[in-house]
């Protein structure tokens, strides 16, 4: 697989007098989407880590595909992936839940109850 490493998301390192503080990024709006306390380790890496598995990581939502981290607009969840691998349909024409066919214009499969999520179009 030719998958990139994407151990977190993009990150800045904000010094501060406790440690440091790692300012986290929708890897693809860029926005940012949490600042987390001030974390202190033997190397970058370890700070990293620890800012990212204690703050950061529950912010975010990880691309099945291209593994990137991104925010919930930016994350598909019905397929599980980031929006640029996995644009909104209008509307699903089956549940991803049980299959069922959709029909109407229900916002729950009416089988198995499943929410469907899509991005609503004005029509
Ligand atoms: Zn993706
Ligand atoms: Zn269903």
């Amino acid at each position: 697989m030719s998958m990139n490493n994407h151990a977190t998301a993009h990150y800045k390192i904000i010094a501060d007098s406790g440690g440091s503080r790692y300012r986290f990024f929708c890897d693809l709006s860029g926005m940012a989407l949490c600042t987390t306390e001030p974390v202190r380790g033997d190397t970058q890496q370890q700070e990293l880590k620890m800012a990212w598995e204690t703050e950061g990581k529950k912010h975010f939502n990880r691309c099945a595909k291209c593994g990137r981290w991104v925010s919930d607009p930016m994350f598909n969840a019905d397929m599980l992936q980031c929006v640029d691998c996995a644009p909104w349909q209008e509307k699903p024409n089956y549940c991803i839940h049980c299959g069922k066919e959709i029909s109407g214009t229900d916002r729950f499969c009416d089988a198995c109850g499943t929410r469907l999520r899509y991005r609503e179009v004005a029509v």
